[in-house]
């Protein structure tokens, strides 16, 4: 028989929603049980953004390593070691989930192995292989995140691989197809590029990252060329063939049909979220295309029943989780917190990186805002030079009376760091003003933001 256990606060899923929603709840004093089909961390400490990041900065080291001879540094004969590569990621990836298993212990949270559904609105079973048991919950938060699309014409297996296992790869692949030109392919097909693997990318649309301006593009574009990365445009697959040494994938690219050979094909098309298999109808949870409608509470059309992360709409991205985590755990505590989207930065771990946040200038200008833009180039920032790093530019979007700052886009060095002070401007209320105001530190990268907020205000230093 299964036992039934009375709980308060029932969190399903342990990824960057799930553990974050489960520390605030703890801090304002519920007690949480949180159930784990798999790994504490999710995708994103497992399988996504920390293994993807690390595997991103070592094959940037090895290129740079590569390079050292431009700075009059010989470092003779530089090597990769792929299986140590991975073993360090590992590592990383270890430590970090380590960690959340430790802050679970720290914060009192009940972690249970198992597969979560819902028998109805107050109780979810748990399946631990032969294992089933029943909770009761008073309140229950829905985290189960998302997981590769899968092409009905190449499906996973074999030599079709998602980015789960491009992750995992033991070895640098000589020829890698990937399908799709989105972040997550663009970042992994720049990681094999750099250990010397033949990139191809088939993007759908007319461009790889469609959502990103042009001309932020452009230096990304630039150095993918570079890499001997081929990036085929308006290209659909249409079926894949096992060979004897690897893989051949049609596509049609234009309205002609092409074959591309590779050693593995990498289809990094979406995410799709896990909502399927939770038994949502048995609680009464309602669905649109798969995700979960929430408040701005993060509360489902069942009140008691919340959802964040993947599993809603929004960008599938780890701070967007956790985000909606702290809300929807204060929420869950009575608190009167509310999610508010204006300012979600996204990067992409390209080369260079690509940072943004807010309103671009074609947004705001769809939007009918009369905006001021600045945009200033590392080129004419010493640190970035001292670097020899000094490709990019940052561009500001404010409003023109007012001078709010509305938007940033950063293209270039470190770009993922530096958005976080647009980020809180942004978030402050800041203006163009302010930004240019505050003392920045020399030589820094970060300069560059405030000589793109004097450039918005007509009176640049350092360029003429
Ligand atoms: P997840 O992280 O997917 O966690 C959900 C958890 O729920 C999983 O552990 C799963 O096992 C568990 N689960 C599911 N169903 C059940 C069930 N029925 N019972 C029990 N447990 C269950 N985002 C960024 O912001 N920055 C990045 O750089 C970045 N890089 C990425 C790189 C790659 C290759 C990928 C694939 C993703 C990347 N992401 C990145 C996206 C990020 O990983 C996700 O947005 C994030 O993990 C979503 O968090 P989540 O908590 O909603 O779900």
């Amino acid at each position: 028989g299964e036992f039934t256990t009375e709980v308060d606060l029932l969190i399903i899923g342990g990824g960057p929603g799930g553990y974050v929603a489960a520390i605030r709840a703890a801090q304002l004093g519920k007690k949480v049980t949180l159930v784990e089909r798999d790994k504490l961390g999710g995708v994103c400490l497992n399988v996504g953004c920390i293994p993807s990041k690390a595997l991103i900065a070592a094959a940037h080291r090895y290129e740079d390593a590569k390079k050292l001879g431009e700075i009059g540094i010989e470092a003779g004969d530089v090597r990769v070691d792929f299986a140590k590569v991975q073993t360090w990621k590992q590592g990383v990836v270890d430590k970090l989930t380590g960690g959340v298993a430790s802050l679970m212990k720290a914060n009192k949270v009940e972690v249970i192995k198992g597969e979560a559904l819902f028998a109805n609105d107050r109780e979810a079973r748990v399946i631990n292989g032969y294992e089933a048991n029943r909770y009761r919950f008073n309140q229950c938060i829905i985290a189960t995140g998302s997981r590769p699309i899968e092409l009905k014409d190449l499906p996973f297996g074999g030599r079709v691989i998602s980015s789960t296992e491009a992750l995992a790869l033991q070895e640098i692949p000589k020829r890698l197809l990937v399908i799709g030109g989105g972040y997550i392919g663009i970042e992994l097909g720049t990681v094999f590029a750099k250990f010397g693997t033949q990139v191809t990318v088939l993007e759908g649309t007319e461009s790889i990252l469609p959502t990103f301006e042009k001309e932020v593009l452009r230096l990304v574009e630039r150095r993918l060329k570079k890499l001997n990365v081929t990036v085929v445009t308006s290209a659909m697959a249409k079926g894949v063939e096992e060979t004897a040494n690897g893989v051949t994938v049609t596509a049609s690219v234009k309205g002609e049909e092409q074959r591309y050979e590779a050693d593995y094909v990498l289809v990094t098309v979406g995410r799709r979220p896990n909502t399927e298999d939770l038994g949502l109808d048995m609680a009464g949870v309602r669905t649109e295309k798969g995700l979960i409608q929430v408040d701005k509470q993060g509360r489902t059309s069942v009140g008691h029943i919340f959802a964040i992360g993947d599993v809603v709409p929004g960008p599938a991205l780890a701070h967007k989780a956790s985000y909606e985590g702290k809300v929807a755990a204060e929420a869950a505590a009575g608190e009167a917190s509310e999610v508010d989207y204006r300012v979600i930065p996204a990067v992409v771990f390209s080369d260079p990186e690509i940072a943004v946040v807010g309103l671009s200038e074609s947004e705001a200008k769809e939007k009918g805002l009369d905006v001021v833009t600045g945009r200033f180039p590392f080129a004419a920032n010493g640190r970035a030079l001292s670097l020899a790093d000094a490709e990019g530019f940052v561009k500001l979007v404010a409003d023109k009376s007012s001078g709010e700052l509305l938007g940033a886009q950063i293209v270039g060095p470190e770009a993922s760091d530096l958005i976080a002070e647009a980020a809180l401007a942004i978030e402050m209320g800041a203006t163009l003003e302010d930004v240019a105001l505050t003392i920045h530190a020399h030589p820094t990268l970060g300069e560059v933001m405030m000589e793109a907020a004097e450039v918005g205000l007509g009176r640049p230093v350092h360029i003429a």
